[in-house]
């Protein structure tokens, strides 16, 4: 009986997927049908870009060794990393935590592990898999926002991430909500990222009181009424929520999906940003509704496991993934704090 399945001579192939980020490099093998057939956590080396990319290629040979081992091959790598990533060129011009130097990573994984291997930025990648399996499933249109030491965002449009003329859209972390704001690592000043990044309230809470407190402090001050708190992270939701309703505008999208260390704030974050949100969003264009990232650590995973099936020319392969449940690897976490660092 003839099917419309893809012929494929080795059958359907498995890829490695590696997610790069400022204090772990997280690896997995994964399979056709979504399968985590090998994962890895190392310690991100931050002494040079030398190091870093040998971490990257020692990654890559365990979890090809690994698959062998398993009977599987691997075809392609699926790369995601922080930090400033020219995609078209495949990549990694600059990091604030990474020691990229105009790093062609691609290539490098490419001739290191004779694989072709591609790069995708890490807010786009993490937005691909909270799409694929995660609080974005469904979704015809959202905006994913990762608040952490900076804000990385990237937009989704019927289950992919848009790309743009350059690999930049969705980008929402430099946009200006304040021309006489602070002056922003980008060289600009009054970005949303001098407002809505975790740092920002740290770094402003300390400015104003002389107190330094992690983030999760300065908000545990808000909940307790502390004036300048509340203040900063009144700042903090004004400056999202103009940012969003801007994106709202452009794609009309329906949901927001917050991740990153200040998503932990749950539903302070949800109600403040919610208001602020109801209060800008274009009149005709209903608020969209927010949620909180389901995958953690795993959506870059998955997202760079499908960028590389991608590579294949294997997307069938990613939108099958859509209908799979995969709570057992949603609970599991396994590139979490129990996952391992060697
Ligand atoms: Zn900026």
């Amino acid at each position: 009986l003839a099917t419309e399945e893809v012929v494929d001579a080795d059958g359907p192939p498995s890829v490695i997927a590696i997610d790069v980020g400022g204090t772990s490099i997280k690896g997995a093998v994964v399979g056709p049908g979504a399968e985590l057939l090998a994962n890895l956590r190392v310690a991100t080396p931050d002494d040079s870009e030398h190091a870093l990319v040998e971490a990257i290629l020692s990654v890559g040979g365990e979890l090809l060794h690994r698959a062998e081992r398993n009977g599987s091959t691997p075809r392609a790598v699926g790369l995601s990393a922080a930090g400033v990533i020219d995609e078209l060129r495949g990549c990694a011009r600059c990091g604030a935590n990474l020691r990229w130097d105009d790093t062609p990573l691609a290539a490098r994984v490419h001739e290191g592990l004779g694989m072709p291997a591609t790069l995708v930025q890490d807010a786009r990648a993490a937005a691909h898999g909270e799409a694929i399996f995660g609080a974005g499933r469904g979704a015809v249109s959202f905006v994913s926002i990762i608040l952490g030491t900076g804000v990385g965002s990237a937009v989704v449009i019927d289950g992919r991430p848009l790309r743009g003329s350059h690999g930049l859209a969705g980008e929402i972390g430099h946009l200006q909500v304040d021309r006489h704001g602070l002056e922003c690592g980008c060289g600009g000043r009054g970005c949303v990222e001098t407002l809505a990044a975790a740092s920002a309230l740290s770094r402003r809470y300390a400015a104003e009181t002389g107190e330094a407190l992690p983030a999760e402090g300065v908000l545990e001050r808000v909940t307790r009424g502390d004036p300048v708190a509340i203040r900063i992270w009144s700042d903090a939701t004004a400056a999202l929520a103009s940012a969003i309703a801007a994106v709202v505008a452009v794609v009309d999208c329906e949901l927001v999906v917050l991740g990153g260390g200040m998503a932990a704030a749950g539903s302070l974050l949800l109600a403040d940003l919610r208001r602020e949100l109801s209060a800008r969003v274009p009149p005709l264009a209903p608020a969209p509704r927010l949620a909180v990232a389901a995958l953690g650590n795993a959506a870059g995973v998955f997202g760079a496991a499908a960028a590389a099936l991608g590579l294949l020319g294997r997307g069938d392969l990613v939108d099958r993934w859509h209908t799979l449940s995969i709570a057992e690897v949603i609970a599991a976490d396994p590139f979490g704090a129990n996952g391992n660092i060697h």
